[in-house]
């Protein structure tokens, strides 16, 4: 088994640290990546801040991408040098959120998740004999990773690592957003409030769903361009939203709005601006103790709210197909890479992100 130079997160609020970790053992069902590329992710973020709780020390990093190295001896769908990108909900299959066709809610995958070991509790990497866990049973921001299988997806030889990075978390988020969890209609007026990463995929899954028009909304002029070069249709500040979907819709109001900003103000936007019997879909976080008032007036009318961690994702369907959607230009992702880093600078990297400055930032690794 190889040492890999990664970054290890410590103590939360403190930078990362760059170190070698041992890697290994591999059990049966475990795949060995090479990480080519793992870009930064504000749910990293919140772990390094400590509102996200995992345990430490850890390597974090969630969206990656990276080739085969070596297989565990139960493992059959993958071989050495196969380009993979990395999925973070690895999940039993067998449970009752599992047979609901739910794998998110995968009781496994989520009661293991703040031990941030895999589902045997056992750890994958150390330094100096202690254990160093992984988040989402991940640990992209080093050279190496050990997952569970089912987390190494397979994409065409051709697509980028860099590119290819994005798709484990934000992209699949934001266009499974549109075509998963709202099903979005031809034709539809929608709307998607925020614009970093995941907006900006969700306004792409809009257009991949056939949407009529899409309003994108950010305060911020720069990630306003960004959406229109994206192929929001009309790109407006918090302010004008409403009024925007209105004008669209015959006074009606969006059909579908998606919010990606994470804030109380995009949240109640996102109400005041759905058409009645509306969808709305939550992508955006804030404190999981914190309250977020709504008027009551607006959520009533049949509207349809659903939160998504994930995006429906369908990890082993969905990277391909967003792989071959990216190679026949169907899906922009060069735009999105604001910044290709080496590991040493990922917490300047993570200040950035922290200050909204950047898209996304990809660390590559030789
Ligand atoms: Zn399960
Ligand atoms: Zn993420």
């Amino acid at each position: 088994m190889p040492s890999a130079k990664a970054a290890v997160l410590r103590q939360t609020g403190a930078p990362m640290t760059i170190e070698t970790v041992d890697v290994g053992p591999l059990a049966p069902g475990d795949v060995l990546v090479r990480v080519r590329a793992a870009s930064l992710c504000h749910t990293d973020l919140e772990a390094i801040e400590g509102a996200l709780a995992v345990a430490l020390p850890a390597v974090l990093g969630h969206e990656a991408a990276g080739e085969v190295f070596e297989i565990g001896a139960a493992v059959n769908g993958l071989k050495r040098g196969d380009r993979v990108v990395l999925s973070w909900n690895p999940h039993c299959g067998a449970c009752f959120y599992c047979e609901h066709a739910q794998p998110i809610l995968c009781r496994q995958f989520l009661a293991n998740a703040p031990a941030a070991f895999h589902f045997d509790g056992k750890p994958r990497l150390s330094c100096d004999a202690v254990a160093v866990h992984q988040l989402m049973y991940l640990g992209g921001f080093a050279e190496y990773c050990i997952v569970p299988e089912a987390s190494a997806v397979r994409v065409p030889d051709a697509m980028p690592f860099d590119r290819a990075a994005l798709l484990g978390c934000g992209v699949m988020t934001g266009v499974g957003a549109a075509t998963r969890i709202a099903a979005l209609r031809w034709g539809d007026v929608a709307m998607v409030i925020g614009c970093g990463a995941v907006g900006l995929s969700a306004v792409q899954g809009c257009v991949l769903a056939g949407a009529g028009a899409i309003v994108a909304v950010d305060p911020n002029p720069v990630r306003r361009v960004l959406a229109q070069q994206l192929g929001a249709t009309h790109a407006v500040e918090p302010g004008e939203a409403i009024d925007v979907a209105r004008v669209l819709s015959q006074d009606r109001g969006a059909d579908v709005v998606i919010e990606a900003a994470g804030v109380p103000a995009g949240f109640r936007l996102s109400l005041e601006a759905v058409r009645p019997g509306g969808q709305v879909v939550w992508l955006g976080k804030v404190g999981v103790q914190q309250e977020v008032a709504f008027r009551w007036g607006s959520l009533m009318q049949e509207k349809r709210i659903t939160r998504s961690s994930y995006g429906g994702a369908r990890p082993q369907q969905d990277f391909p197909m967003l792989a071959r959607a990216y190679l026949e230009g169907r899906l922009k992702l060069d735009e999105m890479i604001s910044a290709r880093i080496p590991l040493e600078a990922i917490n300047e990297g993570f200040a950035a992100l922290k200050r909204g400055e950047t898209v996304r930032s990809v660390v590559m690794f030789a």
